[in-house]
């Protein structure tokens, strides 16, 4: 186990190794006095062939797999509900974690590639106004393991699909990645690791609302993944009623945070911006948002809008997604225009888990 984990066993429990390297594996139970290669045949099964019963793992002796299957659990978080977006665009998954929380998942398909969005918390504490995770206030880090467990329980779900299994990570789902950063760096380290899911840092990316001690922290760490930055807004006012953490980190502030980030890991970060009907998508916004990517050498994602039961915000309307594009586009090296995938299954992050939710111990709902 890692030591940011917060999934501690008692001498009783079965040790969790899902979430851990196979030099983590080591560290504890049978495994740590057995050679090394042991761990890394349990690492290869769980982790390149998705197993998880030790009595399948034909190349272990029988004495060992037993011995295993006492001590150790490699069990994935359970599946709470599966929706399926009727166009197939998109499937979003409902994961019970072991306090009962629920934490949502998301498996987006378009004709070129396959992304799976993954949440970092269960809730949020940073009350953007557009987001339906904010109304469930501030939970809980994810474990290394919890995760993990998302992206090879979507990893499975791809099989029979004959398609790659992972085109795409990004961390976009429930939570603030970066306020969970220790554990999200594991989590990364796992990914990419050969050992591990062996998924290149250049597929994964992690979204931040601008947390700048851990922009810093991730771009200094022995792991790499493309960064994003929600940005949502060109001005002050704007961002701070629909971002609150603007206060605490402006964004003039965030962009040179992530001119350092670009420095270190030489991948542009990507400026997202959810186009909200009337509040942020007049055409002065376009100028300033496509300057401010001229000069920071960035690319610009730009979003439409999911909007959720509660909302107080509608999507742009198709035409003027199109005159802010036609205005960005001369200004930004790259513009994307991403479009909301699965409406009809509520896929932006937060809104499945919000309608489904049982109380969770210690979260307070806002609304
Ligand atoms: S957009 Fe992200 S950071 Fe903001 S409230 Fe939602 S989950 Fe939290």
């Amino acid at each position: 186990m890692t030591s940011s984990q917060t999934e501690s066993p008692t001498p009783t429990e079965r040790i969790p190794l899902l979430g851990s390297t196979s030099a983590e594996m080591r560290r504890s139970g049978p495994l740590a006095n057995l050679p090394p290669y042991r761990a890394r045949q349990v690492a290869h099964w769980l982790y390149a062939r998705g197993e998880t019963d030790f009595a399948r793992m034909t190349d272990l002796p029988q004495p060992l797999r037993e011995e295993f299957a006492d001590r150790y659990s490699l069990s994935p978080d359970p599946v709470a509900d599966l929706q399926k977006a009727a166009n197939g665009e998109a499937d979003k998954y409902l994961f019970r974690l072991p306090d009962g929380r629920l934490i949502e998942s998301v498996l987006i398909r378009t004709p070129d590639r396959v992304t799976f969005c993954i949440s970092s918390q269960a809730g949020c504490a940073y009350g953007c106004d557009f987001c339906a995770t904010a109304r469930m206030g501030p939970g809980r880090n994810l474990t290394v393991r919890e995760i993990v467990s998302q992206v090879m329980a979507l990893r499975r779900a791809l099989v029979g699909e004959g398609r790659e299994p992972v085109h795409n990570i990004v961390f976009m789902g429930m939570g603030e990645p970066l306020q969970n950063v220790e554990n999200v760096i594991a989590s990364l380290r796992l990914l990419q690791d050969p050992e591990g899911l062996g998924i290149g840092w250049r597929r994964i990316t992690v979204s931040t609302v601008g947390l700048i001690p851990q922009i810093l922290r991730l771009a200094e760490s022995d792991v790499s993944a493309r960064l994003a930055y929600s940005l949502s807004a060109t001005t002050d006012e704007v961002r701070d009623a629909l971002m609150p953490v603007n206060r605490k980190y402006p964004f003039r502030e965030v962009f040179e945070a992530l001119a350092a980030y670009q420095r270190r890991t030489r991948m542009p970060v990507t400026l997202e911006y959810v186009l909200l009907d009337g509040v942020n998508d007049a055409d002065d916004d376009a100028r300033r948002l496509g300057g401010f990517a001229r000069d920071l050498g960035c690319k610009i994602n730009l979003i439409t809008y999911n909007p959720h039961p509660a909302s107080p915000y509608r999507p742009t309307p198709p035409e003027r997604v199109q005159r802010f594009l036609r205005l960005v586009e001369p200004l930004a090296p790259a513009v994307t225009l991403r479009q909301s995938k699965g409406q009809d299954i509520l896929a932006a992050c937060g809104q499945l888990s919000t309608r489904w939710r049982e109380p969770a111990p210690g979260a307070e709902p806002r609304s």
